[in-house]
């Protein structure tokens, strides 16, 4: 598989995920009795098993009877599904959700999802019993997946690694033999000052080694590098070229953080919030940017879900864009002569009626589904590469309220 093909698969994964988390969320229990559970790809399932064997018995302590048997079921539920499963987990591990929710007038209803193989890994193994499903880490490891270098540094140590998605990885650190400020009795100010300089500019070039060494070979992929520590040692560090020059050209901020160990790299994260919030749309507003260029100099581009259907269809578009929030189905009508029509309908609303604009015969529906399922479906089929486009910034709002979250940059004009 090329890596764009992959890169679709992921996109399209990461949409079903998305998908199931807003369902979930919805959901809420009367008591505390709706269990999620994290496994990672190294535990054992015969492991999982017996924990959840070990909750049931304990749910039999719970007070309230309502509360004890949902609890009870959902972890039932929860060793039928671990059933299906080897010794150990797919890939990534397996996350799930099991409970009895409120389905309206006192009634409840059991709902149970699996999901195997996230998009990130699984990092500890979590039980979670609460009167809501527990989705955030799964959210986190779907927020865009961009690579980070991070380093951290005073006059006295360094660390330098990743940001990964949403997950710092510490990978090397280095201390230093500056010595402090305090002279010892007999040396010359001038010599103490001079060693001391010299200590701090050897200090600088072993930190730039360092990273050089983690992140030239990945200098394509990095979506940009953080540097954090006290003033002024960053700026020394910055200001004096010491790092790789393609990699200084990838420094997309620099933050003021006061420890400088392995904390310091999240440290450095929590600071630069704001920059990774523009990083990540960024990929998104050039994507935007070429899609109104395309649009006002010629034919190149595509909106709406039909013509962008028909583009797809005739393997014309490059790039199918699509809004993060777009959530609508597509209903399938066929007439009586043969025309087929599609019709963009609200997720929540039910199908409408329709008549056949050709030969205006009232229609039947042949089916209903998910308009982006849809869409990519014929992308696939047809090599295009699908982009999810947020709505964070003015343009991407745009495509979702003026252009109905539909549209294509085409690889040629079709006039459709
Ligand atoms: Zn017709």
């Amino acid at each position: 598989m090329s890596s764009d093909a992959a890169d679709a698969g992921e996109d399209r994964r990461k949409y079903e995920f998305r998908k199931v988390i807003e369902e979930l969320q919805e959901y809420e229990g009367s008591g505390t009795q709706l269990v999620t559970i994290y496994i990672p790809e190294d535990k054992q399932i015969s492991d999982v098993v017996a924990h959840v064997t070990q909750e049931h018995s304990e749910a039999a302590n719970i007070k309230s009877k309502q509360t004890r048997t949902n609890v009870q079921d959902a972890l039932t539920s929860i060793k039928d599904r671990l059933r299906y499963y080897d010794t150990f987990p797919p890939e990534n591990g397996i996350i799930i959700f099991s409970g009895a929710v409120d389905s309206g007038g006192g009634q409840t209803e059991m709902v149970t999802r699996t999901m195997d193989s996230p998009p990130q890994p699984v990092e500890s193994f979590r039980y979670h019993c609460d009167s809501a499903f527990l989705t955030e880490p799964l959210e986190n490891m779907l927020a865009d997946k961009g690579l980070f270098g991070l380093i951290v540094l005073d006059r006295r140590e360094a660390n330098v690694g990743w940001l990964k998605g949403k997950r710092v990885e510490p990978v090397k650190s280095a201390s230093s033999l500056v010595p402090g400020k305090q002279r010892k009795g007999g040396q010359s100010a001038q010599r103490f000052a001079r060693l001391r300089l010299e200590a701090i500019d050897n200090f600088y070039q072993e930190v730039a080694e360092m990273a050089d060494d983690l992140m030239v070979a990945k200098r394509h992929e990095l979506d940009g590098i953080l540097v954090g520590g006290p003033s002024p040692t960053k700026d020394e560090f910055l200001d004096g070229g010491y790092l790789h020059h393609e990699l200084q050209d990838k420094v997309v901020g620099k933050f003021d953080i006061s420890y400088t160990d392995e904390s310091g790299l999240y440290d450095l994260v929590d600071a630069a919030q704001e920059v990774l919030a523009d990083q990540e749309v960024m990929k998104d507003k050039s994507q935007m940017e070429e899609f109104f260029e395309k649009l006002h100099q010629g034919n190149e581009a595509t909106y709406g879900f039909e013509p962008t259907r028909k583009n797809l269809v005739m393997g014309s578009v490059d790039r199918l864009l699509l809004s993060e929030d777009l959530r609508s189905d597509v209903v399938v009508y066929d007439c009586p002569n043969g025309h087929e029509e599609f019709e963009v309908v609200d997720s929540r609303h039910k199908t409408p009626d329709h008549t056949c604009s050709e030969c205006g015969e009232e229609t039947e529906m042949r089916e209903r589904e998910d308009v982006i399922e849809h869409l990519i479906n014929i992308a696939e089929q047809r090599g295009t590469e699908t982009k999810f486009i947020s709505t964070d910034f003015e343009k991407g709002e745009q495509l979702m309220d003026a252009f109905g979250g539909i549209a294509g940059i085409l690889r040629y004009s079709t006039g459709v």
